[in-house]
């Protein structure tokens, strides 16, 4: 039985690849933030916070990570955790720079001196490489981050290429772009739409306010996703991979889909300028043709047959606790 390690257990990525790898018989440890303000909603939702270890691990904290390697001896570690919002990066430069970065660091260090076979995944993103001229997207593009974010992303991304090439660790960077699912935060757009749209329909919101719709992104499936983390690691040699649906859709029309699907009109929609970022990439999509090939990644979802799965899910939830959704 092999013994996989998690970190950002609790977010969306945690819940969907703890799931995956508990079907596949892992031993799975997943570390929190702190026992004091630990959320396992996710873990509770998808039935399986009984079947995992949470361990309290502070990731800025070398000794603690020494700590959580030495007792568990991972075969694997996934490290998820992240300040990921772009936008609250604006807001907080330099506490998502610090953590992103910090975080990874210990991570390869602690490995390099303590677990120097174990396999490690990072998750990385797409990000990095800001308003590019020449798209799809593919793993020799140039990188040009556009916020505190993709910065600290960028910065990771190449601290664990430096940590393969001086001292051959097995290390991974997954070049996410963005995923979705119902375990997705509320303060991330589709999920956002879709429950703010629930709420109008039922009464209990007046509108829906947004920022700059007009820019296009390459949005996935979440649970898809964790599979290609998840193939990375069982490759011989380490690398790094794009993960995309390879298409762009512009959010405008992900709100008029999800709008249409519950009949309710455009006029609850209202845009608010202060919503806009002070950067903002345009349009960005990805080329998946070399990870699909390489680690027999099956990815065949257009972004609409995802959102018909979302309303659905998240429809079903509703009607489940109707009274305590908010
Ligand atoms: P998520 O839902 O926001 O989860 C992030 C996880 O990181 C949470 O468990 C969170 O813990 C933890 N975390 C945040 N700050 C932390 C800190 N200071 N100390 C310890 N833990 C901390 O993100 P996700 O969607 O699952 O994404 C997983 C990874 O993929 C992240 O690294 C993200 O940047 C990257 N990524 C995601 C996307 C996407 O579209 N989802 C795209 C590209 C890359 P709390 O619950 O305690 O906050």
């Amino acid at each position: 039985m092999k013994t996989a390690l998690i970190t950002g257990i609790s977010g969306q990525d945690g819940g969907y690849l703890a799931k995956l790898l508990l079907e596949k018989q892992y031993h799975v440890i997943g570390t929190v933030r702190s026992y004091g303000c630990r959320d396992l909603k996710n873990l509770k939702y998808l039935n399986i916070n009984d079947n995992i270890i949470i361990e309290e691990l502070d990731l800025s904290d070398i000794i603690n990570i020494i700590r959580i390697f030495k007792k568990y001896q991972p075969d694997e570690i996934y490290n998820l955790a992240a300040q990921s919002s772009v936008s609250l990066s604006f807001e907080q430069p330099i506490g998502t720079f610090s953590f992103n970065t910090i975080s990874v660091n210990n991570l390869l260090e602690a490995m390099r001196l303590f677990l120097p076979l174990a396999k490690l995944y990072q998750s990385s993103s797409s990000e990095m490489y800001g308003n590019v001229k020449n798209l799809p997207i593919n793993i020799e593009t140039p990188v040009s981050p556009l916020s505190p974010y993709a910065v600290s992303k960028m910065s990771a991304y190449f601290m664990c290429l430096n940590y393969r090439k001086a001292y051959g660790l097995f290390v991974c960077n997954g070049v996410l772009f963005n995923h979705e699912s119902f375990l997705r935060s509320s303060n991330f757009f589709v999920k956002k739409i879709i429950r703010d749209a629930l709420l109008i329909k039922n009464g209990k919101l007046t509108h829906l306010t947004v920022g700059n719709l007009n820019i296009k992104r390459d949005f996935g499936f979440a649970p898809k996703y964790v599979e290609a983390m998840w193939k990375m690691l069982q490759m011989d040699e380490s690398g790094d991979y794009i993960v995309c649906s390879g298409k762009s859709v512009e959010l405008s029309n992900i709100v008029k889909y999800i709008f249409r699907k519950l009949n309710l009109d455009r006029k609850f929609i209202k845009i608010d300028a202060k919503l806009f970022r002070p950067n903002e990439i345009e349009d960005i999509y990805g080329d998946n043709s070399r990870t699909k090939t390489i680690l027999n990644w099956e990815y065949n979802y257009s972004f609409f047959d995802v959102l018909d799965i979302l309303i659905e899910e998240e429809i079903q939830y509703f009607n489940k606790i109707q009274n305590s959704y908010k």
